[in-house]
């Protein structure tokens, strides 16, 4: 079984309500094993900035899926929720991508893990700090705790209510 983590955003039709939506379709996936849901956090967009304000969450699951098998059950859910592929970094109804495949670097046609955006994005490094401790390694880019602290947390917010 591998550890993996995922992260989730939604800024379409109820983000929240999405999030939860496909945390259940994940926990559906016969291979997946639910571990650990991290709080819910409130961000603004990345890229284009005429468009809502994201919901993200991340969640650590247990799997026997292989990486790129893992993406296809995660894509599915994207498109069973109704994702368009329009711009680069435009708004969706539900974004799942793998941040992290247990300790494995992956970079294929498909899949680059751990995920690009990583050490930038503070609504993957806040809410990844939920589930795990500051000295939990990131393959290829040191512990977490210093890529919160080298990452401002800017407006993400925490919602009060799970
Ligand atoms: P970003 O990856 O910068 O967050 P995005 O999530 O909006 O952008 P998508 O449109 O969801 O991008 O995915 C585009 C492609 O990214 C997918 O078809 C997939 O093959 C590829 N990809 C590469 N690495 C990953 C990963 N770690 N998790 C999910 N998708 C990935
Ligand atoms: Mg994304
Ligand atoms: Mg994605």
């Amino acid at each position: 079984m591998n550890n993996v983590f995922i992260g989730l955003g939604s800024n379409l039709d109820n983000p929240l309500s999405q999030l939860k939506a496909a945390i259940e379709h994940i926990k559906q996936v016969n291979a997946i094993k639910l571990v650990a849901v991290s709080g819910f956090y409130s961000s603004a967009p990345m890229g284009p900035q005429d468009q809502p304000d994201y919901i993200n969450a991340v969640i650590e699951i247990s799997t026997s899926l292989e990486a790129e098998l893992l993406l296809d059950e995660l894509q599915k859910i994207e498109n069973e929720q109704g994702r368009v592929r329009k711009e680069r970094w435009g708004a969706r109804t539900l974004d799942l991508d793998i941040l992290l495949y247990g300790d494995e670097v992956i970079t294929s046609k498909r899949l680059t893990v751990p995920h690009s955006g990583i050490s930038e994005r503070n609504f993957v490094l806040y809410p990844l700090q939920d589930l795990v401790d500051a000295n939990f390694k990131i393959p290829g880019l040191g512990k977490l705790g210093e890529l919160v602290a080298s990452c401002p947390v800017e407006s993400l917010k925490r919602l009060s209510e799970n």
